[in-house]
Formats: C-alpha cells, structure tokens, sequence
C-alpha cells in the first residue's frame, strides 16, 4: 500500500457526463469496451482478493435504488444505481448512476464519476467477456431482445470481442428496434428486425435479453431455446423481474457472477437455493469448466456485481488521470491542522 501525498488528496478528480462522452469518443467505443473486459477479467481472475457482499437494495413499487460496493484492500469502490423501468415513459432513463473510487490507506475518494454510460459500457463488457468463455466458437448471429438504451452497447461488445456480425432485433416497441438499427447502421452489422421473439431467435448462437419489467415476465419459453445456444440474459436483475421460464434453467448449464446476490436478483431467484450454478471466474481461471459440447446450453444469469464496476472504476482512473477528462472537486474538508475542522469554519465566515 503505497502513501500518497497529502496535497494530491484534497481535491477528488470528477468526471463529469460530457467529459465521460469525450472520453470514450478519444477512446473509441470498441476500444474501450475491449479495455474494460481486460480489467474485468483480471479482476474475476483476483476474485478471492475482495470483500463481496449483496448490493443493498432499497426497493419501492416502481423500481430500486442500490449501492454497490466491494474492495481489493487497496482501492475501495462503490456505485450507486437506479432500476425504473416506468422511467422511459416519463422521458426519463430507466437505469443511471454514478461511483465513487477510494484510497484504503487514507480513505480518501480518489475519483468520482458519471456511471450512466459507464455502466452501459461495462455490463456490455462483462457479457461479452463471459460469452467468449461460454458461446459456441464462431458464434457470428446474436438475438438481441430489448432494445432499449443498454443494445447498442452490448451489440459492440459482442462485435469487438466474440466477433457478433449479425444482429436479429426484436422488442415490443418496434421503434426501439429502428433507433438500434439506425445507431448501428455502418458499425459493421447485418441487422435484422423481427416480428416476433420466435423470428429474432431463428439461427442465433447467442441469445440477449435485455428487457425492463418490473414483473416475472417470460421473454424466452423453454421449446424457443434449441440446443447449443449461449443465453445472455442481464435484464432481470432483482426480485420479482427475471425474463427466462424456469423449464430453460433446468435444462441449461448456469453461470452467474456472485451466487448470494444471485439467487435473490437472477433468473435462479425461480430455482430452489440447492439449484446448482458455476461462479465465472471459476472458469475463467480454470478452476471449473465452462461450454464442454456443442448441444450444451449456456446460460449468463448476469445481474451485474460490484467488481465489475470496480474494474470499470479502476480503469476510468487510469485514463483520466493528469489529463483534462476530469475536474478537481473541492468535495474533501481540508483543514492546515486536521484537529481544527471548527477553526477553519470560522475563517471562512
Ligand atoms: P430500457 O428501458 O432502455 O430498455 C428496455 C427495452 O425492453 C425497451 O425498449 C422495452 O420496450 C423492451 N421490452 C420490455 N418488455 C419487453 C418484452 N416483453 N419483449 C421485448 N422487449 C421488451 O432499459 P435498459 O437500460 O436497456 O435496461 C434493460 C434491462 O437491463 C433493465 O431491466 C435493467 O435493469 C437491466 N440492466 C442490467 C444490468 C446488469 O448488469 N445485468 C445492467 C444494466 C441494466
């Protein structure tokens, strides 16, 4: 653990919205994306390193606020996070965030940052990070159900990382599928718009659902799932939301991140707490298999885990330090003598 000097510490470097936007446009999306699935793959290889709880979720009627944090004994992290899947329809984001960053030595943050697009950017990071492990080799046709503001972000990912040429949209909004397809256009896709979930499924190795409702709904129903198939399925990630039919669990292999938030937030919230799953970063390194046969059915129940905004947190740092992708905040009281917190309050006066 290294000590940082004191006159580092006393303004928190933050990365505003549009500084976020410059960012990643400086970047590249496929770059970044690719950037963030390197640092959350070294980061499930460190796995035993961190402090792991359940993220602490308040929910209300129309949707759930949670916070998000863990830590690797040198950095600590959290991310505070919204899910409102009415918010659309009131013009609004279903899902924004923000994170913080901090020194565990001192406790001092050390960035804060926009997360809205950060988390756009790292879930998509995550699964296709999880689908070179699990997808067929040559998976080159993706379903894409929902199409909402997370689609785009994990179609790229699916690109740049596992080589995803063609997309089959389908959502119950026809006009979410135009915005996907009309973003996309010229980003190196074929892309197919689907009546039906039945239609967007035909011929996909790999099947996203990425859907917001807060209710038990069944996106994908057991006969649509033939053999073979990687299921991404992110859009069901608290209590009382999953978007799979139990029958497809039961017959697929499932991977989760951290099985105690899990089995309260994913997919396996329908199975028994026996029901058995395989943590990915046990397959990432090598500890447990991942896909063994061509016929096996993998399924990501991803509901997204601490330290994948970690990684997403340790890299935005690593970027935007000493360069002017960030403000300094005056967000720490920073008194010449640390006892006299008071004195400092009255010169001020
Ligand atoms: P969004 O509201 O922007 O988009 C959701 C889309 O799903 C909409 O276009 C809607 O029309 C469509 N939809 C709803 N019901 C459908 C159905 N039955 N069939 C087909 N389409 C349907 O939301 P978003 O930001 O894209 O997020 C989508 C989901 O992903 C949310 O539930 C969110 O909580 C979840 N999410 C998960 C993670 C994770 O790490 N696992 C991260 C971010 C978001």
């Amino acid at each position: 653990m290294t000590k940082p000097l004191a006159s580092d510490l006393a303004y928190v470097p933050f990365v505003s919205v549009e500084n976020m936007m410059r960012l990643i446009h400086h970047i590249g999306v496929e770059e970044m994306l690719q950037g963030l699935a390197n640092y959350i793959e070294d980061d499930f290889r460190r796995w035993e390193k961190f402090d792991k709880t359940p993220r602490v979720a308040s929910h209300s009627e129309v949707g759930v606020i949670e916070l998000m944090p863990t830590s690797d004994g040198e950095a600590y992290g959290f991310k505070y996070v919204n899910g409102h899947p009415k918010n659309t329809k009131e013009g609004l984001q279903t899902v924004t965030a923000f994170g913080l960053l901090a020194d565990v030595y001192t406790g001092y943050p050390v960035l804060l940052t926009e997360m809205t697009l950060l988390t756009a950017l790292r879930t998509a990071a995550t699964s296709a990070m999880v689908a070179k492990h699990l997808a067929p080799k040559g998976a080159g046709t993706m379903a894409m159900i929902g199409n909402g503001a997370q689609s785009e972000f994990q179609a790229t990912a699916m690109k740049v990382i596992c080589g995803v040429d063609h997309l089959r949209l389908y959502d119950i909004d026809v006009r979410a599928s135009e915005k996907l397809l009309h973003n996309l256009t010229g980003r190196g896709f074929q892309i197919t718009i689907c009546k039906t979930p039945e239609e967007a499924i035909e011929g996909a190795q790999i099947i996203t659902t990425c859907t917001a409702d807060k209710q038990n709904a069944t996106i994908l129903t057991d006969n649509m799932v033939g053999a073979g198939v990687h299921i991404n399925a992110i859009g069901g990630d608290c209590p009382g939301k999953t978007e799979l039919h139990r029958d497809i669990l039961t017959r697929a292999d499932v991977f989760v991140e951290y099985p105690p938030q899990t089995r309260v937030e994913g997919e396996i919230q329908q199975m028994p707490e026996a029901f058995v799953v395989t943590e990915m970063w046990e397959v990432i390194t090598g500890a447990a298999q991942g896909r063994v046969s061509d016929r096996q059915i993998t399924l990501f129940d991803g509901v997204g885990f601490a330290i994948e905004d970690f990684s997403a947190l340790r890299y935005v740092r690593d970027r935007v330090q000493g360069t002017d992708y960030c403000q300094q905040l005056d967000m720490l009281a920073d008194p010449d003598d640390p006892r006299d917190l008071f004195g400092m309050l009255l010169r001020a006066g």
